[in-house]
């Protein structure tokens, strides 16, 4: 009997057990649903959608060279999944499990409307290394902090990557056509999208393991220096296999357990996200959930443009406009500040986060917010504030990255880079570089700004 195999984020052919299961029913008609609560809900981005859409073209087109093709439909997929599975006459839906709230919500509508109609619905493994039942404390209970996490986690036994499918036997239907972003009438994507598809992201896979990742542990922190995989967008959608990254990663010739344990950075915050959804509404600590933010929409602006006057953080916001990526030690810095500096609620930082990143997930996104507000599974105490010019300084020591994103910077001395504010006047004429007209004065004193910090998350703590 023909199947579908609903496409979500997993658009690749390697390693895909829920489309070997699909071939193994018999003909396969792929499926992929333009969902509108994607493309314009709460989470939409236009960065993220011209890089799926890309990735959709490379898809269609492996499909075609194995004799299949992908199936393009716009709607709710509880109305549009049933409606595709009953044209190709399939028995079956097939697709790789997701652990969203959004997705669980989506899913269980969609199994019900194709049980409905007499249509089989199975999720199979393969957005993530291990499912989140299988993850447990020695009393069986799930873990919420990540050191015991990494351990059961890295003690479960990897199943074989599976390869990707020859020729595939084919059910098909009219394919529809793969929009532009224009025609779905979002707003353009910056230019600086990294090349999409499965193709183009084994590269990048591959460029990294012959040879940066054993440099990782070492310069994973730099943001200065080109020293990680740079495949986040890639396990978002699916277009790498994680298991098979975990993989193949164990097997190179030096120590990469530091970048296996990031990869399960990323397991831990969905397994956190599978078993505590209200995480995306509320702090993981619910005592932290009456911190006193501070409503200051000119700080936040000054924040999101790349405008507060601390360098670091100004060049990392820019980066973000303007390619839609940023890198993680930059994202913990500005978050940081959001949170701590400004005082400001880490859910506004989090929804701009969204807006742009091309990796912007849910899952990920959410726990990075909540470490660096303090708010999350984290064991740090939340008085482990950051201090942006000592960051500055130890991760981006000779100041090229803060050159790169701050061209009104540039001529300015090492020794002033950091905190521009210290710049005799002399100096800033002779840089061409004046504090508060071509460059702003620091929004807030960092001090100042630690000690409010330190006294709102103390208030909250005590009464609780
Ligand atoms: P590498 O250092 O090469 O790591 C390899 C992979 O491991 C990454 O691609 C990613 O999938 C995973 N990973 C690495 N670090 C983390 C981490 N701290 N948490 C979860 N997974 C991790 N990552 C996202 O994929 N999407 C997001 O929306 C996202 N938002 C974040 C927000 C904040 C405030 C913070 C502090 C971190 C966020 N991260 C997010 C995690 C991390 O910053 C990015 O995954 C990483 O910078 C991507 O670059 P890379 O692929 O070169 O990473």
């Amino acid at each position: 009997m023909p199947s579908v195999l609903w496409f979500r984020r997993d658009l690749r052919l390697h390693d895909h057990p829920a489309l070997q299961a699909a071939i193994e029913a018999g003909p396969v008609a792929p499926l992929f649903v333009l969902d509108p609560a994607l493309l314009r809900g709460r989470w939409a981005s236009p960065n993220r959608t011209a890089f799926l859409l890309a990735s959709l073209r490379e898809l269609d087109a492996a499909l075609r060279e194995r004799g299949a093709r992908l199936h393009i439909r716009l709607g709710r997929p509880a109305e549009v999944v049933p409606r595709f599975a009953s044209q190709v006459a399939a028995a079956d839906v097939f697709v790789s499990r997701d652990y969203t709230p959004c997705a669980r919500r989506r899913d269980a509508a969609v199994a019900r409307a194709l049980e409905a109609a007499g249509i089989r619905f199975h999720a199979r493994r393969g957005t993530l290394v291990h499912e989140p039942e299988d993850v447990r404390g020695a009393a069986g209970q799930p873990l919420s902090v990540f050191t015991p996490f990494f351990r059961a986690w890295s003690a479960l036994p990897l199943r074989a990557v599976l390869p990707a499918p020859g020729r595939i036997p084919s059910a098909s239907a009219e394919p529809g056509t793969i929009p532009q972003l224009a025609s779905l009438g979002l707003p353009p994507a910056v230019d600086a999208l990294p090349p999409a598809g499965e193709a183009a992201a084994r590269a990048r896979l591959e460029r990294f393991l012959a040879g940066p990742v054993c440099a990782y542990a070492e310069t994973r922190d730099r943001l200065d220096l080109a020293g990680t995989s740079r495949i986040s967008q890639d396990l978002h959608f699916g277009l790498l296999s994680p298991l098979e990254v975990v993989t193949r990663a164990r097997a190179v010739p030096c120590d990469a357990g530091k970048f296996v344990a990031e990869v399960a950075w990323r397991e831990f915050y969905h397994h956190i996200l599978w078993h505590h959804p209200r995480v995306l509404r509320e702090p993981f600590q619910p005592a932290f959930a009456a911190i006193p933010w501070r409503n200051a929409p000119a700080d936040f602006e000054a924040w999101a443009a790349g405008r507060t006057g601390y360098p670091v953080v100004d060049a990392a916001m820019r980066e973000l406009l303007a390619t839609g990526y940023m890198h993680n030690r930059a994202r913990m810095i500005v978050a940081s500040f959001l949170a701590k500096d400004l005082l400001i609620d880490w859910r506004l930082g989090e929804a701009h986060f969204m807006r742009h990143l091309v990796d912007g997930d849910v899952a990920n996104n959410d726990g990075g917010w909540q470490w660096a507000a303090s708010v999350g599974t984290d064991a740090q105490p939340y008085f482990r504030i950051f201090n942006p010019v000592a960051q500055s300084k130890k991760f981006d020591p000779e100041g090229a990255f803060i050159r790169r994103w701050l061209p009104e910077l540039r001529r300015v001395p090492d020794r002033y880079l950091h905190e521009p504010w210290t710049m005799p006047a002399d100096v800033q004429q002779a840089a061409g570089c004046i504090i508060g007209r071509d460059y702003p004065a620091p929004i807030v004193d960092h001090h100042a700004a630690r000690a409010r910090a330190l006294a709102a998350y103390e208030a909250v703590r005590r009464a609780a």
